[in-house]
């Protein structure tokens, strides 16, 4: 893994060139930290909460605590925080099952969900026990051209029929910048004006303890997220959480598991310590990744590549998505985040056809968790323009050498 002076010496001053965005992550880092310990504090985790439960789980306190832990840190009036969601897609599927009933209507604002998703919202009569196959109306209101909410459009949406309006924070596979707390919190109050009783939801996926508040502070009603992203620190084997209103939070529960018996039931069995010690860890690794996708798009705006977020723009996620133009820069740079990996570094990702995704997708995943994308790692769907997107990197040390081992494979092949 030869890296030559030249690339050593871009990859010096764009460190230089960003350092000042590093400061603000450092301090959202350890804002971000306080309020963790603060949480575990107030509920004073012990020991024994991570013992883990068998069987029924009944009377798990590792696990009610936890719910409690997160709810806190979350500024929510309760948490379902489970290993039994297999994935982020079954946790945001768990709410909205949770919350909508036959007849009520799901209105997208932030254009197109997330690819997995989309089989979750379904067709009428698909026989999947999709949203719609259950008589659950889907509309989604797509993005102005700017990438912006179109106001006037959610306005006419919001016929009496819509129970539930969904947000997306995070661009996923969109070239669109995120959205930040703030304008989540002004969608919602937009909403809200007009149909108070709405249910306002946030996808929340990789954008936790990038910022010092999360949707449900900032009068959103319910989010959820995967523990093999942000949350988990890298730690959690797997999971996913449910957070915000007590009562939305008690429906979700019922789908979970069954109504009756909810969140109450559930054994941990041993991952009850890593998920609370993933915690705890969750805002320092979450900025250390984000010094990584700083210092990436530093980078490649360098090299002359088009990056998005750029490096000074304010982060409210993980995701880093970089513009390659053609299909052979975006196949090297998936395939030299691969060779950085700490584990499977011998393997070349390829493109496939994965379950839940319209395209072939080449991911790069060398991580400790299967799929775990807190850890460096980078998917592409291969079409048109050819943008990677980045994310995760449990140490920024691990980031910058993957980015670098990427320029260098484009170096030696004369790509750039
Ligand atoms: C990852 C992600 C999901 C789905 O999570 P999976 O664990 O892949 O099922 C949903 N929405 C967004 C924005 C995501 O980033």
């Amino acid at each position: 893994m030869r890296i030559s002076d030249k690339l050593l010496s871009l990859a010096e001053r764009a460190e230089r060139l960003v350092e000042e965005r590093w400061k603000e992550v450092e301090r959202t880092a350890e804002r971000n930290q306080w309020k963790v310990i603060e949480s575990f504090r107030r509920h004073q985790v012990s020991d024994f909460h991570f013992n883990g439960s068998t069987g029924y789980g009944y009377n798990d306190r590792g696990r009610e605590v936890l719910d409690l832990v997160y709810a806190d840190v979350f500024g929510a009036e309760a948490a379902l925080v489970r290993p039994h969601f297999v994935s982020g897609t079954h946790t945001i599927g768990t709410a909205l099952f949770g919350v909508l009933r036959p007849g009520d209507a799901l209105l997208s604002i932030t254009g197109r969900p997330y690819d997995t998703l989309h089989k979750v919202i379904g067709r009428p009569g698909d026989g999947k026990g999709s949203l719609q196959d259950w008589g659950i109306r889907y509309a989604e209101v797509p993005l102005n051209p700017d990438g912006k909410p179109d106001w006037d459009a959610i306005r006419e949406a919001l016929t009496p029929d819509v129970k539930v309006v969904a947000m997306q924070r995070s661009r996923g596979y969109d070239w669109r910048a995120s959205f930040t707390v703030d304008e989540l919190s002004e969608m919602a109050r937009f909403v809200k004006s007009i149909r108070p009783d709405i249910v306002t939801f946030a996808d929340n996926c990789y954008g936790e303890f990038t910022e010092e508040r999360e949707p449900t502070q900032a009068g959103i009603d319910l989010i959820a997220g995967s523990l093999i992203k942000n949350p988990g620190g890298g730690l959690a084997p797997t999971g996913g959480y449910i957070a915000g209103r007590a009562d939305l939070v008690e429906l979700a529960s019922y789908r979970l598991t069954a109504p009756g018996i909810g969140g109450e039931v559930g054994s941990t069995l041993g991952t009850m310590r890593s998920m609370f010690q993933g915690l705890y860890l969750a805002p320092h690794v979450v900025g250390q990744a984000l010094r990584g996708s700083i210092f990436a798009a530093g980078l490649f705006e360098l090299l002359g590549f088009e990056t998005q977020p750029v490096w000074n723009a304010p982060r409210t996620d993980l995701i880093q998505a970089i513009r390659f133009g053609r299909e052979e820069h975006l196949i090297e740079f998936v395939q030299g985040i691969q060779q950085a990996a700490a584990v499977d570094s011998h393997v070349t990702p390829v493109p496939w056809d994965m379950p839940g995704y319209e395209h072939p997708v080449i991911m790069a995943a060398g991580t400790f968790i299967q799929g775990g994308s807190l850890e460096l790692s980078a998917d592409a769907p291969i079409r048109e323009p050819y943008i990677a997107y980045m994310q995760g990197g449990l140490t920024y040390a691990h980031v910058k050498l993957g980015v670098l081992i990427a320029v260098q494979r484009m170096m030696d092949k004369q790509l750039l």
